[in-house]
């Protein structure tokens, strides 16, 4: 079966957590429960496709992203975040 992913993504501890529009928080309620949410805000990804560091939150909500595994994410590696959820 062929993969449905082109890239493979490390999620890594933020040093700078960057900000998460309200509109991702929103689209992401109740899909992680608040701890979880809390400590994925702190994570980013240097996203391939944007060719930037991007919060997690941002990346798991993003059109290409397919799931995340074992702190990497298969990411599909077609349209990247909206332009205006990168602050
Ligand atoms: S899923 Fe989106 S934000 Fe995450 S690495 Fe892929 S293109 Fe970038």
């Amino acid at each position: 079966m062929p993969a449905d992913y082109q890239f493979v993504v490390k999620v890594k501890e933020a040093v700078k957590p960057k900000r998460i529009p309200k509109d991702v928080t929103t689209q992401l309620k109740g899909v992680a429960s608040g701890k979880a949410m809390a400590r994925m805000k702190k994570e980013n990804v240097d996203c391939p496709v944007v060719k930037d560091e991007v919060g997690f939150l941002i990346c798991f909500a993003c059109p290409s992203f397919v799931r995340r595994v074992m702190g990497e994410v298969h990411c599909a590696g077609g349209d990247g975040p909206p332009r205006e959820w990168l602050l």
